[in-house]
């Protein structure tokens, strides 16, 4: 038997189980402590979608529990905790098969991740028009879908590799809590929800809640993943430190009527290939007016 049970929604696909009780959705079990009536409720949730089940099938079980040792689906991040990476460096297997990845929309970076107008910004704005579809990055386990003031209507989902991302600002959202996902699944619509200005799908990777530079695990262009393996150590954090550390010096063009990327290297002393590094675009991207291009 095949299930996973999560307040009362049940997730035929799942391998295992994971069963979030009368207390509330994030409160998990282990299988062995599971109350009497959550078994009785399991078996009937199981029952109204067809299934058979007995408390024996299953195995308590969520994407990356034995790292996170919680499985909260209300708080967005713990932002308390951000030191809990201690290793010396992990090797994080990105995926298993081809169909394991997915860029979650194809849209060019509006904005990078890193510091922006006195704060930092943790994630990537992928350009979209309202009503594209948003898919999710890499098989694993819902645990965040709902409305938050700075996001948006909000999805986070866990990987099980520990990995979890986040997608923001949509306009409709097609998945809950406790569902299995798989990579391409459509998570919903993109939108211009929350603290957002102009539509957009403002992207997230996180490990242990820290954040990571998306542009580290995909190719943004292509939609391509570069690594199947992605190595984790504190630098990976460190450079989110620098980032704010060099965030005064950094430099930017604002894009003006007429402007190609070979003039605006040309004027700031840069090279094409620095400018589409730095931005996340490609050479053949289009410019809009008003986009700020950082060149330094
Ligand atoms: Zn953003």
């Amino acid at each position: 038997m095949a299930l996973a049970v999560i307040g009362a929604q049940v997730c035929a696909q799942a391998d295992t189980i994971a069963y979030g009780g009368p207390e509330g959705p994030d409160i998990y079990y282990e299988l062995d402590s599971l109350p009497a009536d959550a078994t009785a409720e399991i078996g009937m949730a199981a029952h109204a979608i067809g299934l058979d089940w007995d408390v024996n099938d299953s195995l308590s079980f969520i994407p990356g529990y034995d790292m996170y040792c919680h499985w909260n689906t209300d708080a967005i991040f713990d932002r308390e905790k951000t030191s809990r990476f201690d290793h010396d460096t992990l090797c994080l297997r990105l995926v298993q098969h081809e169909c394991d990845q997915a860029i979650p929309c194809s849209g060019h970076v509006n904005s990078p991740f890193g510091w922006r107008k006195g704060r930092m910004h943790y994630g990537l704005d992928l350009e979209l028009n309202t009503g594209d579809p948003v898919v999710c990055a890499f098989p694993g386990m819902v645990r965040i879908s709902k409305y938050n003031r700075t996001f948006g209507n909000v999805v986070v989902v866990r990987h099980h590799n520990g990995l979890e991302t986040l997608y923001a600002h949509l306009s409709k959202r097609s998945v809950e809590p406790g569902q299995m996902v798989d990579a391409g699944d459509e998570l919903g619509k993109g939108g211009n929800t929350g603290r957002s200005y102009g539509s957009h799908l403002h992207f997230e990777v996180r490990f242990l809640d820290q954040p990571i530079d998306p542009t580290l695990l995909f190719d943004v262009t292509t939609g391509r993943l570069l690594h199947e393996n992605f190595e984790i150590h504190k630098g990976t954090f460190a450079s989110m430190a620098a980032a704010k550390a060099s965030a005064g010096s950094r430099k930017y063009h604002v894009v003006r009527s007429g402007d190609t990327l070979s003039a605006i290297a040309r004027k700031r002393g840069t090279s094409v290939n620095a400018l589409c590094r730095m931005n996340g675009i490609s050479q053949r991207s289009v410019l809009r007016i008003g986009q700020r291009l950082r060149y330094d």
